[in-house]
């Protein structure tokens, strides 16, 4: 894979200043794929300085001319998409079908919904004798992990760009050459220089220092909850803005009358996608005693229907999960769950058969959980289903807000207007009806502990503005 040893800083490829590297592994067969350097404090003061310089001028360019540099961007993306999948298939191990559909195009269309978003929204309102202006943040620091590592990127950088902002992006270390990819893409647009800039390195010292900068105005972070918590500090202390996208523990409440033989295997899919690294996977699934054994048996044999395997092949569904600290993250819960009683119907904290190599997670279903145990209320990140059981609508509900997250979720009924009923009651910022499909203008953000802020469509630009009001 092709990588850089440099820093995009101020339209350029800098020679860093942090003279360690990070070896990019590829999940499948462990092997390095490729190094970036590690970006120290002070690379990070070169990428803000070069971002706040650009500030002026970018946020004064019209936003149609702004809208139409995003369109750019949109293309080169576009014109690259096969070679983003194969990227993120090499560093994350996202079956390569998958990678293609969702890790490509959907950051595509999110850069082509910001383009038009640019040219069409009214930055400027009248409020009786005021006109009040809708003006850029400013320098915009961007924290992103590595699950959907594209995406993460675009849904901070085209919204901050459509509002007049400039960037800095810090990567996941796990993910950082799609990250390079990305910056080829911004030089290719024809974005003037400095307005993004891209410092790849560790979260402790690059992402820290860019967190705590003060030329930083807003920081857009998306990853685990205990780092979040950090950078909000960080932010609350400096009195900047600050956008925080967290972790989940999604329920997917199917009602008395949902259609389970429907509803069973979309909720398995949704869980094992992306090997379960999503954070708004639906990893607690609720279901009525009077149907719990029918849904766990079939919660297994659609499990059972994933078979681990090499992401670049295109028949594969389920690939290895991102590194080995997350392999045995995630059999470390595995075991937990045995540990605490839950009934392990079908995966397990072995390696599947026949992968000695890669870091391959079975897929794994619960029955017998309890609300209390550890599997159903921390967040997992791999390919793990929990299936509780009720008594009533009441304890169902009671049950699916019993977290410290809110996230996502999901509710399954006979008719649409009951699940709707039950959703309002929810303490999520999203909920999927009778197996709605992800919608990439709709606001995405949680309640509680999963974060403050929302990304995506007109919400997602209203994070990189601010308001100034003028008496007339
Ligand atoms: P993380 O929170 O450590 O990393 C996310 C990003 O933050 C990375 O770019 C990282 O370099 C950076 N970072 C880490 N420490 C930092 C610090 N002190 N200051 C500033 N930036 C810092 O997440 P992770 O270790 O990659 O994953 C751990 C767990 O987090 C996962 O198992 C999962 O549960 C959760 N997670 C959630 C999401 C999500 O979308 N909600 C995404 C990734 C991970």
């Amino acid at each position: 894979m092709k990588s850089h040893d440099g820093m995009y800083i101020a339209g350029e490829w800098r020679v860093p200043v942090g003279r360690d590297a990070i070896d990019v592994r590829n999940p499948a067969d462990e092997q390095i794929i490729g190094s970036v350097p590690a970006g120290s404090a002070e690379d990070v003061d070169a990428a803000v300085t070069a971002a706040r310089e650009a500030f002026p001028g970018w946020a004064a360019t019209p936003p149609a001319e702004r809208g139409a540099r995003i369109a750019a961007l949109r293309d080169a993306l576009a014109a690259r998409r096969d070679e983003i999948a194969e990227t993120i298939t090499a560093e994350l191990g996202a079956p390569i079908g998958f990678a293609g559909a969702v890790h490509a195009d959907l950051p595509i269309a999110v850069a082509g919904s910001y383009a038009k978003m640019a040219a069409e929204h009214s930055f400027e309102e009248r409020i009786g004798n005021s006109t009040v202006l809708h003006e850029p943040v400013g320098v915009v620091g961007a924290i992103t992990p590595w699950n959907y590592p594209l995406h993460q990127i675009v849904a901070k950088v085209a919204p901050a760009l459509a509002a007049g902002c400039t960037v800095v992006l810090k990567p996941a270390e796990n993910t950082p050459l799609v990250a390079q990819l990305f910056a080829e893409a911004v030089h290719a647009a024809g974005l003037p220089a400095g307005v993004v800039n891209v410092v790849t390195g560790l979260g402790p010292v690059a992402g820290q220092a860019l967190a705590e900068h003060e030329g930083v105005d807003l920081v857009s972070f998306t990853g685990s909850t205990a780092v979040g918590k950090r950078i909000g500090a960080i932010a609350g202390g400096a009195v900047k803005r600050v956008a925080l996208e967290l972790g989940g523990k999604s329920a997917n409440v199917l009602l008395p009358g949902a259609d389970l033989e429907r509803a069973v295997p979309h909720g398995v899919a949704n869980v094992v996608r992306n090997a379960g690294q999503s954070c708004n996977a639906l990893t607690r699934m609720l279901v009525d005693a009077a149907r719990y054994d029918e849904a766990v048996e079939r919660a297994v044999a659609a499990a059972e229907s994933f078979v681990p395997g090499d992401p670049s092949h295109p028949d594969t569904r389920l690939g290895p999960v991102v590194s080995a600290a997350q392999r045995d993250r995630v059999r470390g819960y595995i075991e937990r769950g045995v540990a605490e009683g839950a009934r392990l119907a079908t995966g397990g904290p072995e390696a599947p058969e026949g992968l000695p190599h890669g870091y391959y997670v079975k897929p794994t279903v619960f029955a017998d959980v309890t609300p209390d145990m550890t599997i159903a209320r921390e967040e997992i990140f791999g390919p793990v289903l929990s299936v509780l059981r009720y008594e009533d609508v009441e304890e169902a509900l009671h049950i699916a807000n019993d977290s410290v997250y809110g996230l996502a979720g999901a509710v399954w009924a006979a008719e649409e207007t009951e699940a709707v009923a039950f959703a309002r009651r929810l303490r999520t910022g999203q909920v999927d009806i009778n197996g709605g499909r992800f919608n990439p203008l709709a606001p995405f953000g949680g309640y509680k502990q999963s974060g403050v802020g929302r990304e995506l469509g007109p919400h997602g630009l209203l994070e990189y503005l601010q308001t100034k009001s003028l008496q007339l």
